[in-house]
């Protein structure tokens, strides 16, 4: 019989496979601490005894997923990581360092079926999911290859989480857990290019996690051509599924906007987007473009972003632009692990 990869077991899981062995079921807790240190040897942990560590080795053993690359910015301190996976495939993820703690941007898939015409995380289709497994793998490879915590996670990278829906929820209650990483909810981001089902079970979940969605457009003439799920989930819809998570968890939705020249900049957009977010508890986050090679989209630029930062600012809707980060190392969602697909 094969050996159990112990890294996705939950807590009831553990304890069912030591009851198995015969162990006490609070080993469990023990395991499941080293698991989240990054630890993947039996021997290591020090407060087993011998001869768990023994059955262990024999019937256990612990996945991690390894550095295949990793690009430092000379700019700032981000890191960005392209990750091997067992199964061969490649996921990135991100570190980024500010002055309340180290985020780790993490992927939920391998590659992206949503097709946003922007984003280079698409172009080879959707591969997989990841398992929560993987997920916290991405956030413990960070930990142990900086030597430092991190203190937010934002699943903004690769993929569409709530497309993911099972595994996402899995990883946000390992993130919130005592036993694990202890992050509280409110520095846990999920980000949806808008999957009206997943925002309505999300909300109904009870766990009071930040939503970020990807709005790119104040109408769905723009949208539709930006992100083709908007002809599935249309903005009014997608607006109506915000308003009831704002309800049921009251926490503010953070919308991602990301301006490029000629489409979705003008000042009547802005006024457009004024209009559609005055009634909802949400702040605006403009993006400047990171130009991803071969699309034919330009950045906006840095007066254009500002007049629109200014026309929601003055409809009294909070709104900041988005520090940029890592431009130097193509820390854009999927351009690292395009360009070495590439090559
Ligand atoms: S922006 Fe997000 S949802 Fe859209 S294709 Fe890229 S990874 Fe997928």
């Amino acid at each position: 019989m094969g050996k159990t990869n112990l890294k996705g077991c939950t807590l009831t899981q553990m304890e069912e496979f030591l009851k198995q062995m015969d162990e006490p079921a609070y080993r469990a807790k023990q395991i499941i601490k080293w698991i989240y240190k990054g630890q993947t040897e039996f021997e290591k942990m020090t407060d087993l005894p011998k001869d768990l560590i023994v059955k262990l080795k024999d019937r256990a053993y612990i996945s991690m997923i390894n550095i295949y690359k990793k690009h430092e910015s000379t700019l700032d301190e981000t890191v960005k990581y392209v990750f091997l996976l067992e199964d061969g495939n490649m996921v990135e993820s991100v570190k980024m360092k500010y002055s309340f703690g180290n985020t780790a941007c993490i992927s939920s898939q391998v590659g992206c079926a949503m097709g946003c015409t922007f984003c280079a995380s698409t172009e080879g289709g959707m591969v997989r999911n990841l398992s929560w497994g993987e997920m916290a793998d991405e956030v413990i490879a960070i930990e142990k290859d900086s030597n430092e915590k991190v203190s937010r996670v934002v699943v903004m990278g690769s993929g569409e989480p709530l497309l993911n829906y099972d595994q996402i929820v899995q990883f946000i209650k390992v993130m919130n857990s005592s036993l694990a990483f202890n992050i509280s909810c409110r520095r846990l981001t999920v980000s949806t290019c808008g999957i009206i089902p997943g925002i309505i079970r999300l909300a109904d979940e009870g766990m009071p996690i930040t939503l970020a969605v990807s709005l790119h457009a104040p109408n769905d003439a723009i949208r539709n051509d930006l992100m083709p799920i908007n002809k599935l989930y249309p903005i009014l819809q997608l607006l109506d599924a915000c308003k009831y998570y704002i309800i049921k968890t009251k926490r503010r939705i953070t919308f991602e906007y990301a301006l490029i020249s000629k489409i979705n900049d003008s000042e009547k957009c802005a006024r457009e987007l004024s209009n559609l977010l005055k009634d909802l508890l949400c702040h605006v986050n403009l993006i400047p473009l990171n130009p991803v090679e071969g699309k034919q989209i330009e950045r906006s630029t840095s007066s254009q972003i500002r007049r629109f930062e200014k026309i929601l600012m003055d409809s009294g809707i909070s709104t900041t632009i988005r520090r940029e980060m890592g431009s130097d190392i193509e820390a854009a969602c999927g351009q690292l692990r395009r360009s070495l697909l590439m090559r």
